[in-house]
C-alpha cells in the first residue's frame, strides 16, 4: 500500500499535542509518530508518552469481535441484545435503572451521541464520566466563578507572564510539554518566577524559584491568607473589582475570619512564615502571575472551594483575562474539555446548557426533536457504581474506561459489577479489569483509526484523524450508540453517516438561540455549517470560534449581570482523618512514562524501562524507623483493601506521608492496584473523589522468598502473594514473592508449567540461591533467578531471548555474569535513548559537566523529548553535592525567596 500520513492529536493528555502519523505498512502496522510543527499546542515537541506511540498501535490484545456471553456473535446480535436490555430495564425498574459511564478518551463525536441517547432518548442524566475523577471540581468552581465552565486563559499566556504558579500540577510528568514550555520561557528569562504549591517536591520543582510543600488539604487556608495580605498591603484592585465583580466584602470577611497573620498561615500550612510572607508579596509584586492548577487541587474534598479561593485571588487583584495573568485548569484527559462540551457530566447539558434551567431544557429538547428533558440530575461516578452495588442501577454501559482499576474503592467497584445483572462494555481491549465483568463486549475501534475531534485545556479543538485501517469488526463509538438509539427507536435522531455530520449538530446546537449580551461563551459559529471536506481539512482552533482569543477578553462574563463572582470559602477542618490505625496519609498520581490503566501504555517496553513495578514512597526517615530498604515489599491496608507494593526512599514525601501511582492492574499484578486503598469520599460540589489523602496502615509482610522470571512468552500470573508482569526488552518479566506460610519455593517452581524443554540449573540451597534457564533447540525462552537479581541483570537475561547459547554462555548465564557492558547500569533514565544512572554519572564525572544540556551532548540523553531532563538536573544536583558536600541536595529547591 501507498504511505498513509495524517496529522492528528495525541491520545493521552489534556495538552493536546499534535502529531504527524506515518503508516508506512497497514498489513503490519508499521507507523512512525512526529510532532506536528503546525500544530499550537506542541509545536513540533513530543513528550516520552507521545514520541513511543508507534509500539502501541498492534493489534495484541484487541477486541476485534462483539462477543455476548463470552462467545462471539453478530453486531446485529449484539446490538439487539443491548437495546432490548435497556428497553426492558427500563419498562420494569425505570429510567434511572440504566446507566452509562464513558470517557475522557472518547471523541468529541462519540461522547456528543453518548449523552444525546440518554438525555435525549432515555429520558434520564444516568450518564457520567471517568473526567469526573480529574477536573469536575474546576468545572463547579468556573461555573460559579464566571457563570459558565470556561477556562479563560491560553496556553501563550505562559510566555507572556512574568509568575507562574503551579498548584498541585506536576507539569513535569503529567503536562509535559506544557512544562517544557515554561522551562524554555524560564531559560529565555530567568526572571520569570515559578512557585510550585504540592506537598511533594515533585520532578516540576526543577524549576522552581520556590517550592511551598504545604500539609495536604490546607490549600484554602494558603489563598484566603493571601487574600487577607492582599487587602492589607495594597493589593486589591478595588476599581478592577467595583466594575467587574461581586463578592468581595464577603469574601474576604470569610478570609479574615479563618486566617490572620503569616505565622496563623504558616502554622496551618506547615509552611516556613518567610516562604509564605515572600509568595505573598511576589503576587503582589507581580501583575502579570499566571496560576496553573490540576489534579492536587480537584481531587479533594474541598476541591471546588480550593479552585474559587485560588480565582478570588486573582478577582480581587484584577489578575485575570489578561494576557499573561489569570487561572488556567489542566485537564488530565485528551478530550475532558470535550466532554465538558457536550455535556458528558451527570449534572450537565450539552453546549454548556444547564440541566436545573428550564429554558435550556425546552431549548436543547427543541434542537433534538426529542420528548422533555428530565430535570434530574444522574448519578455522579461513584455514587453511580454505588447505585450498581445497591441494585438501583441495574443495567450498566461502561465506554473506553476502566473503573475496576480506575475509582477509588476499585474492590468494591469490582464486586458491584460481578452482582449487576447486565454489564456492557465498549473497549478495544480484550483482557482488562473490567471486561473480565462484562456479559456483553463490542469492540470499538483505538486511536489512529478514528476521526473525530478533540479539546485540550486551552480550549482548542483539533481533529484526530484515521491512519490505519479498522482492524477485525471493530466500530466506532458513535457509529455503535447510533445502532443503540435507532433499535431505541431514536431513528431519525440517530441517523449519522459520518463524525463531520455529529460535529455540525454539535457545532450548530452551541449556536442555537445563543446571541445577546448573556450569550454562552461556548459557541462554534462558524463551524455550524462546517461541510466533511472542511471538516477533513480543520486546523486546531479555540473557541469561542470567530471571537476574541481571551473568551473573557472585555471581562465581562457568562452570570447574567457580566460579573464575576468571588465566592466566600473556609477551610474545613477534617481532612486529615489519620488515626491509630491508619496513621499514614497516601497521596496517588501519574507517572511520567505511563498512562491512566497501562491498557496502551503497558505495550510499549520503552516506557515500561522507566518504571517496572508498582512502588510506594516513603521518606528515608520513616522508612529507617520502620527498618524498611529500597526495593523491600511493603504492604498498605486500608478496611478490607490491600496493595504490596515496592518500597522507594523519597526526600520528595513530607514525613507520614505515601506516594503511589495510580496505573496498575489487576491484569498485570496481583496486588498492585492502589484504587482499592482509596477512600470514596467526595467533594459535595463537584462529586469528585479526594484520592490525595486516604489514611492507610503500612505493613511489612515477612518475605519467605522471591524470584524473577523472564520469558519469551507472557505467562499467567501465579498466586503467590506478590507477582507483576511487564514487557521488558525482548520478552516478558515477572516479579515474584510469597510470604512466610505461603507456598514454597520448591511447590511452586515444581508447579510451574512451562512447556516441556531442556533445562539447566544452578542451586545454592544455603543460600536459598537458585537460577534455572530453559532452551528449546539450543535457543533461551526462560529464565529465572531467585533473589531478585538487579534490573540490569534481568535487562542482559532478557536480551538472550532467543538466541541460541553455548556452553560458555549458558554458564554466564547461569551465574548472571554479563561482562562489563551491561553491569549495575542502574535505572533507565533517558527512555528515548536507552541512557541509565550509572552512564550518566559516570560521564557527569568524567566531563566535570554542569548542566542538563552538557549532558544531552555527552550521553544524548534528555535531547530529544526532554521528558527526563528534572530527573537528569536532579542526578546533576546530587553529583554536585557530593563534589561540594556543603550543600545539602534535599533542601536546594527551597531557594529563599528574598
Ligand atoms: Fe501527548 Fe505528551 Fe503532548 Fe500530553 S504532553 S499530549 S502525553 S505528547
Amino acid at each position: 500500500m501507498s504511505e498513509v500520513r495524517r496529522a492528528t492529536t495525541c491520545p493521552y493528555c489534556g495538552v493536546g499535542c499534535g502529531i504527524i502519523a506515518t503508516c508506512h505498512d497497514d498489513a503490519a502496522r508499521r507507523v512512525s509518530i512526529a510532532g506536528d510543527p503546525q500544530h499550537p499546542a506542541n509545536q513540533g515537541r513530543l513528550c516520552i508518552k507521545g514520541s513511543h506511540l508507534a509500539e502501541t498501535v498492534g493489534l495484541e490484545g484487541r477486541l476485534l469481535h462483539p462477543m455476548v456471553g463470552g462467545l462471539r456473535t453478530s453486531w446485529e446480535h449484539a446490538l439487539d441484545q443491548v437495546a432490548t436490555i435497556l428497553a426492558s430495564t427500563i419498562a420494569t425498574y425505570g429510567r434511572d435503572a440504566v446507566a452509562l459511564y464513558v470517557s475522557g478518551q472518547l471523541l468529541t463525536e462519540d461522547y456528543y451521541v453518548a449523552n444525546k441517547l440518554v438525555k435525549g432518548l432515555l429520558g434520564c442524566a444516568q450518564i457520567d464520566t471517568n473526567s469526573r475523577l480529574c477536573m469536575s471540581s474546576a468545572v463547579a468552581a468556573h461555573k460559579r466563578a464566571f457563570g459558565e465552565d470556561v477556562v479563560p486563559q491560553n496556553y501563550d499566556d505562559i510566555e507572556a507572564a512574568d509568575m507562574i504558579v503551579l498548584v498541585g500540577a506536576n507539569a513535569a510528568w503529567c503536562h509535559p510539554i506544557l512544562y517544557q514550555r515554561i522551562k524554555a520561557a524560564k531559560e529565555r528569562r530567568p526572571e520569570l518566577y515559578v512557585v510550585v504549591i504540592d506537598p511533594r517536591r515533585t520532578a516540576t520543582c526543577e524549576i522552581a524559584d520556590l517550592h511551598l510543600p504545604l500539609r495536604p488539604g490546607s490549600d484554602i487556608s494558603l489563598w484566603n491568607g493571601l487574600l487577607v495580605y492582599l487587602d492589607e498591603h495594597g493589593g486589591i484592585d478595588h476599581d478592577y473589582c467595583a466594575r467587574h465583580t461581586q463578592g468581595l466584602e464577603a469574601t474576604l470577611q470569610q478570609a479574615r475570619d479563618e486566617v490572620g497573620a503569616i505565622a496563623d498561615v504558616a502554622r496551618i500550612c506547615d509552611l516556613d512564615a518567610g516562604h509564605v510572607a515572600a509568595f505573598y508579596q511576589r503576587f503582589i509584586d507581580t501583575p502579570l502571575t499566571l496560576s496553573l492548577f490540576s489534579q492536587g487541587s480537584n481531587q479533594s474534598l474541598q476541591g471546588v472551594d480550593k479552585g474559587n479561593a485560588l480565582i478570588n485571588c486573582h478577582l480581587a487583584s484584577g489578575r485575570l483575562h489578561r494576557r499573561g495573568a489569570g487561572v488556567l485548569s489542566l485537564t488530565g484527559q485528551p478530550n475532558a474539555m470535550g466532554g465538558r462540551e457536550v455535556g458528558g457530566l451527570a449534572n450537565q447539558l450539552a453546549a454548556h446548557l444547564e440541566l436545573e434551567h428550564a429554558e435550556h431544557r425546552q431549548l436543547l429538547a427543541e434542537f433534538w426533536r426529542c420528548a422533555p428533558i428530565s430535570a434530574y440530575p444522574g448519578d455522579k461516578a461513584v455514587d453511580l457504581f454505588a447505585a450498581i452495588a445497591s441494585g438501583r442501577i441495574r443495567a450498566v454501559w461502561i465506554i473506553g474506561s476502566n473503573p475496576v482499576v480506575s475509582l477509588p474503592e476499585a474492590d468494591r467497584v469490582g464486586a458491584a459489577l460481578a452482582r449487576c445483572p447486565h454489564v456492557i462494555v465498549s473497549d478495544c481491549i480484550a483482557d482488562t479489569d473490567t471486561t473480565r465483568h462484562a456479559h456483553i463486549l463490542l469492540p470499538a475501534l483505538a486511536w489512529g483509526e478514528k476521526d473525530g475531534s478533540v479539546t485540550n485545556s486551552e480550549r482548542r479543538i483539533s481533529r484526530q484523524r484515521r491512519f490505519l485501517p479498522v482492524p477485525g469488526e471493530a466500530r466506532a463509538d458513535w457509529w455503535i450508540l447510533s445502532e443503540v438509539g435507532r433499535r431505541l427507536g431514536g431513528g431519525s435522531m440517530f441517523d449519522y453517516q459520518n463524525a463531520a455530520q455529529i460535529f455540525r449538530e454539535h457545532a450548530a446546537l452551541s449556536v442555537y438561540r445563543n446571541a445577546g449580551a448573556t450569550r454562552r461563551r461556548f459557541h462554534l459559529a462558524g463551524l455550524a455549517q462546517i461541510d466533511d471536506a472542511a471538516y477533513e481539512q480543520m486546523t486546531p482552533q479555540q473557541w469561542p470560534v470567530d471571537a476574541p482569543a481571551h473568551p473573557y477578553a472585555d471581562h465581562h462574563v457568562s452570570h447574567a449581570d457580566g460579573r464575576a463572582r468571588l465566592i466566600p470559602v473556609r477551610q474545613a477542618p477534617d481532612h486529615d482523618r489519620r488515626d491509630a490505625k491508619h496513621p499514614w496519609l497516601l497521596n496517588t498520581g501519574r507517572l511520567r512514562d505511563q498512562w491512566h490503566t497501562m491498557t496502551r501504555t503497558g505495550l510499549s517496553a520503552t516506557l515500561l524501562a522507566h518504571t517496572q513495578e508498582p512502588y510506594v514512597d516513603i521518606h528515608p526517615d520513616d522508612a529507617q524507623a520502620l527498618g524498611i530498604k529500597d526495593d523491600d515489599l511493603v504492604a498498605l491496608h486500608r478496611q478490607e483493601a490491600h496493595s504490596v507494593l515496592r518500597a522507594r526512599l523519597s526526600t520528595q514525601q513530607r514525613r507520614g506521608e505515601l506516594f503511589a501511582p495510580i496505573h496498575w492492574t489487576g491484569v498485570l499484578s496481583r496486588s498492585g492496584r492502589i484504587g482499592p486503598l482509596v477512600h470514596a469520599r467526595c467533594d459535595p460540589l463537584s462529586g469528585q473523589p479526594d484520592s490525595k489523602m486516604s489514611c492507610v496502615a503500612l505493613q511489612i509482610p515477612d518475605i519467605a522468598w522471591q524470584a524473577s522470571l523472564v520469558s519469551a512468552a507472557a505467562l499467567p500470573l501465579p498466586p503467590l502473594y506478590y507477582a507483576t508482569q511487564i514487557r521488558l526488552g525482548q520478552g516478558f518479566r515477572q516479579a515474584l514473592a510469597e510470604v512466610a506460610g505461603g507456598m514454597s519455593f520448591a511447590d511452586w517452581l515444581h508447579g510451574l508449567t512451562l512447556p516441556t524443554l531442556e533445562m539447566i540449573t544452578a542451586d545454592d540451597a544455603a543460600a536459598n540461591w537458585h537460577r534455572r534457564a530453559w532452551l528449546e533447540q539450543g535457543r533461551l525462552v526462560a529464565f529465572l533467578a531467585a533473589p531478585w537479581p538487579s534490573t540490569a541483570d534481568l535487562d542482559w537475561a532478557s536480551s538472550l531471548l532467543g538466541q541460541r547459547l553455548d556452553g560458555q554462555q549458558r554458564k554466564r548465564l547461569l551465574a548472571l555474569q554479563a561482562g562489563t557492558a551491561s553491569s549495575a547500569r542502574g535505572r533507565r533514565i533517558c527512555s528515548c535513548f536507552g541512557v541509565h544512572e550509572q552512564t550518566l554519572i559516570a560521564a557527569i564525572r568524567a566531563g566535570r559537566l554542569d548542566s542538563v544540556a552538557a549532558i544531552g551532548q555527552a550521553t544524548r540523553a534528555g535531547s530529544n523529548c526532554g521528558s527526563c531532563q528534572s530527573e537528569l538536573a536532579e542526578l546533576l544536583r546530587r553529583e554536585q553535592a557530593l563534589r561540594t558536600t556543603a550543600v545539602q541536595p534535599g533542601r536546594a529547591l527551597h531557594q529563599d525567596p528574598s
